[in-house]
């Protein structure tokens, strides 16, 4: 089923809550090699919300991120997406959820070397037996800047341009929300902008929901909101941030913890 490509623009994004943890408790390995990566996280994500996930390497940004997404499970608490309660899922709903619901895109770009760049973006809508709606696939293709590329495989693509099939393949089916992770952490500083862009325009003009993970003040400040986590503990949080409001926060944060 084809949905229709109406637009939600400008800052009247739709209201409610499009993925929360509640206490979520992520525990890996046991005795020694015991760590505790979420420790009791409680953190809501709006919709048609841009909200940037940050904290220093190890903090648990991607274990909050995987726990959210039905990509790892929780050891205590709950993981949300809209009404649906993760943990209660089994392996064929959550692959279902994933696949229906959530659109990802990780630092290393995951595209598929043997399709071209059109067949990378709508691979996902393929498998699920989906006919993309062309007039929404139009327009994705327009605002990420790969009208010329199509035909193009990933390896006759840039870095950048790669990046860009992957953000266009997590907006095709119009997922309830992305999931981001360090989006931008393998591509030069330009390209990174773009992509930074594109996510930042498909929740003002497409009215998406994105959650970034990223340990970059810079990529934080296209966010509308950045949260902060430390040591698997949620600690502070942000609304519409700076680089530089988000670095001042980050610096606060070490000297409490070096003063501690
Ligand atoms: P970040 O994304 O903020 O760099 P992670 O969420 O990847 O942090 O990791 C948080 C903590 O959990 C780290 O101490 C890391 O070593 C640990 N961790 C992450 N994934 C695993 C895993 N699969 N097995 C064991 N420990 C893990
Ligand atoms: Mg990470």
């Amino acid at each position: 089923m084809s949905q229709p490509a109406t637009l939600t623009t400008g800052p009247r994004a739709p209201a409610g809550v499009a993925a929360r943890a509640t206490e979520l408790t992520k525990v890996y390995g046991e005795g020694e090699t015991r760590v505790v990566a979420l420790d009791s996280v409680s953190v809501e994500f709006g919709r048609g919300r841009f909200t940037a996930i940050m904290g220093p390497s190890g903090s648990g940004k991607s274990t909050l991120m995987h726990c959210m997404a039905g990509l790892d499970a929780v050891s205590a608490g709950s993981a949300r997406i809209g009404d649906t309660e993760l943990s209660g899922l089994d392996d064929r709903r959550l692959t279902r959820l994933r696949r229906e619901r959530i659109g990802f895109v990780f630092q290393a770009f995951n595209l598929m070397p043997t399709l071209n760049a059109l067949e990378n973006i709508t691979l996902p809508l393929d498998i699920a037996g989906r006919t993309p709606n062309q007039e929404w696939l139009d327009l994705i293709v327009r605002t990420v800047g790969l009208s010329g590329r199509l035909r193009h495989r990933p390896s006759q693509l840039s870095g950048g341009q790669q990046q860009r099939v992957a953000v266009a393949r997590a907006l095709a089916s119009r997922p309830e929300i992305i999931f981001a992770d360090e989006p931008t952490g393998n591509l030069d500083s330009r390209s990174g902008a773009e992509i930074l862009g594109f996510l930042r325009d498909s929740v003002r003009e497409l009215g998406q929901t994105v959650v970034m993970v990223t340990h970059d003040p810079v990529a934080a400040s296209y966010a509308d909101r950045a949260v902060f986590l430390a040591d698997g503990q949620l600690t502070d949080e942000l609304p519409a941030p700076t680089p530089e409001t988000v670095l001042d926060r980050m610096r606060h944060f070490d000297t409490t913890v070096r003063t501690d």
